[in-house]
């Protein structure tokens, strides 16, 4: 259960075409795009809104009471007369309200104002007339008159309106900003995430070192003329923490984090992405040293060879982003990171040098560190005395990084229904029983039996490297699920670049891919699909040696085939082969190529069942541990290299 190599090779050699298209200037885009029915609509809007608030306005001033200014001494009288029967003190007026005439009840009540004097007898005169009254901290009556009658139902209509654009496609606020969208692009000053918050992750942490190390230290670089990478892609399945590590790189170097979404990018309206790349990367520039951020970067870089007809925008976004990646070089101290959980979609214009040109694996956790990441999010989550996480990393085969944060929440959610302070280990097997219904259903988990099966496949695949002269050395050997379609792998390394090989060199290759299946049937005595990918590879390897290295039997030195021009089979289709021979010999090299894979199977068999004890104590202890590394697997084979 591989990868496919031949895809490479294809892409390499397809790339240049695509190359040529990307680096010219973009050739058409307005600055600014707003749909003039929009802008039409807003200025209606406005100015109706307007209008009605100047008539709102002059109602109520009507309704105010009539204000009179008297002397001090009047108003005393007007008092003492019971004219007035109100009277509200500030500190700089006192306002006396009458009685409303009983002949017009319509009209509003008089109001005398006057500029009270120092008169220690006032409110003994207030007193005896009966007269209510009351002091209030003046406020200035024009401010309050513009703030409640303007600034208020001003900025009220104003949110309306922008809820309203933002229903519209959000093109509507273009009118204020033309086109720059303020709002949108604005970076963290920190984070808050450091390399501690990211578990499991050792690998792709210590590649993200240099990226900070640069960013605190750039003249370290460039003094010495040393190339930094432009841009690292981080690559994962959704939910291993991606986002989260870009984050750190930020949080421990310390810089302003600038961070997009490629959904953001594309717009209702061409030419507003490509404005927006333009914005983000000249704002970058403003505050570097710092980091631009572009999540999901498969929604603007789908690879635009695929696509029938296109999508303008996006493809405009994209050639942006090229464009804006191509014209600062990495001394300005701006790194870009992107985040896909489908590196195969990405335009591999995208990939080329001085652009992302590092790629980050994040892969689904393994044990340790499963456990590592489910401790850190129960830092802040009490648990029982009794709480195994390490159990609980062992029963989560294949979980990602956001998984495990859920079923921590989730238990301690659990806790706190059934009325407990502490989380109990059986709130946690709940919790994963729950997650587990949930994505068995996006069928990302293999069940236990089938997890036995990956490992005894991929050991057979692993001894019969260690026992068959000719082959690369193993590296690793896994079974946590990887990508789309691998249940597990097993990786060896070239000890030496090879450009030619031997006739047992290939033989040894078939031998391995052979391996897998081996195993299943000795140990299961009944095969599965999982070989079918090995079975792929290893049917084309025979079939190669037949008919294009001339190594069989009957046509030794005789070319049959040859390999069809690349550049016309298109981009990721495996070269197409020219049929140079007739039927007869159609029908020896299919008989060649089953005789031929029978004996090589029948081979890795005896091999594998000689080494039987092998196979079980490996698998065993791969179903523990998950992962074995060279050193370990070695031993437990028994064999001893020469390194
Ligand atoms: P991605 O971007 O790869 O889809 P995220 O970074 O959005 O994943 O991860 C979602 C959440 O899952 C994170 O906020 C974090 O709480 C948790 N998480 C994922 N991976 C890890 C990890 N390696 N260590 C700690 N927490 C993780
Ligand atoms: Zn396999
Ligand atoms: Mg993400």
């Amino acid at each position: 259960m591989g990868k496919d190599e031949n895809l490479n090779q294809a892409k390499k050699d397809t790339k240049w075409k695509k190359e040529h298209k990307v680096s010219g200037p973009v050739k058409h885009e307005p600055l600014f795009n707003i749909n003039p029915q929009q802008f039409r609509f807003s200025l209606w809007f406005f100015i109706v809104t307007f209008i009605m608030l100047i008539m709102m306005n002059s109602y109520f001033q009507q309704l105010k009471p009539q204000e009179q200014t008297v002397s001090y001494s009047v108003f005393k009288q007007k008092i003492e007369s019971g004219e007035i029967r109100k009277v509200r003190m500030t500190d700089k007026y006192y306002f006396g309200t009458t009685n409303t005439p009983v002949s017009d009840t319509n009209a509003a009540p008089l109001v005398y104002e006057t500029v009270p004097v120092n008169d220690p007898d006032f409110i003994r005169l207030l007193d005896k007339k009966g007269v209510e009254y009351s002091a209030v901290i003046q406020q200035d009556p024009v401010l309050m008159n513009l703030i409640v009658g303007w600034i208020l139902p001003f900025a009220f209509i104003y949110i309306i309106w922008k809820l309203m654009a933002k229903k519209m496609g959000g093109a509507g606020m273009g009118v204020m900003n033309f086109g720059r969208n303020k709002s949108m692009i604005v970076a963290e000053t920190d984070t808050g995430v450091r390399f501690e918050d990211v578990a499991g992750a050792e690998e792709s942490k210590e590649e993200l070192m240099e990226v900070v190390d640069f960013l605190e230290n750039p003249e370290k670089y460039t003094e010495i003329g040393g190339k930094i990478p432009k841009g690292v892609l981080l690559v994962g399945p959704p939910g291993t923490g991606k986002t989260l590590l870009a984050r750190a790189v930020a949080g421990e170097a310390k810089v302003p984090f600038f961070r997009m979404s490629g959904a953001d990018f594309v717009e209702m309206f061409v030419g507003v992405g490509a404005a927006r790349v333009r914005d983000l990367f000249r704002q970058a520039r403003e505050k570097s040293p710092c980091i631009i951020f572009i999540d999901e970067l498969d929604a603007i870089g789908k690879s635009r060879i695929n696509i029938a007809g296109g999508n303008d925008e996006r493809e405009q976004t994209l050639n942006q982003l090229l464009v804006e990646m191509d014209g600062f070089d990495s001394t300005t101290g701006v790194i870009i990171l992107g985040a896909t959980n489908r590196p195969e979609i990405l335009d591999p214009a995208l990939m080329r040098p001085g652009r992302f040109d590092r790629q980050v694996v994040m892969d689904r956790p393994d044990l340790e560190g499963r456990e590592a990441i489910l401790k850190i999010h129960s830092k802040n989550v009490k648990l029982a005395d009794d709480v195994d996480l390490n159990a609980i990393a062992r029963a989560t085969v294949g979980f990602v990084g956001a998984d495990l944060a859920n079923i921590i929440n989730e238990a301690a959610l659990l806790a706190v229904r059934a009325g407990r302070q502490e989380v109990l280990q059986e709130d946690l097997s709940e919790a994963i029983e729950k997650t587990v219904a949930g994505l068995q259903k996006k069928s990302r988990l293999i069940n236990p039996k089938e997890r036995k099966i990956v490992a005894y496949h991929e050991t057979g695949h692993a001894l019969t490297a260690a026992f068959t002269g000719g082959t690369d050395p193993v590296q690793k050997i896994t079974i946590i699920p990887r990508g789309i379609g691998a249940l597990g792998y097993t990786l060896q390394t070239p000890t030496e670049d090879r450009f030619l090989m031997s006739q047992d060199d290939l033989l040894g290759k078939i031998d391995v891919l052979l391996g897998g299946r081996a195993a299943e049937q000795i140990i299961f005595n009944e095969i599965s699909t999982g070989a079918a990918n090995d079975l792929t590879r290893a049917t084309d390897l025979v079939r190669s040696m037949i008919t294009e290295y001339g190594m069989s039997e009957k046509f030794k030195n005789m070319v049959l085939s040859k390999r069809g021009n690349q550049f016309l089979s298109g981009a990721a289709a495996p070269p197409r082969m020219e049929k140079e021979y007739s039927e007869a010999t159609q029908q020896y090299v299919d008989e060649e190529i089953a005789r031929i894979l029978d004996e090589r199977y029948k081979r890795v068999l005896d091999l594998l069942t000689e080494k039987k004890p092998q196979l079980e104590s490996i698998s065993k202890k791969l179903l523990e541990v998950e992962t074995l590394e060279a050193e370990e697997f070695y031993a437990m084979a028994g064999v001893k290299r020469d390194v």
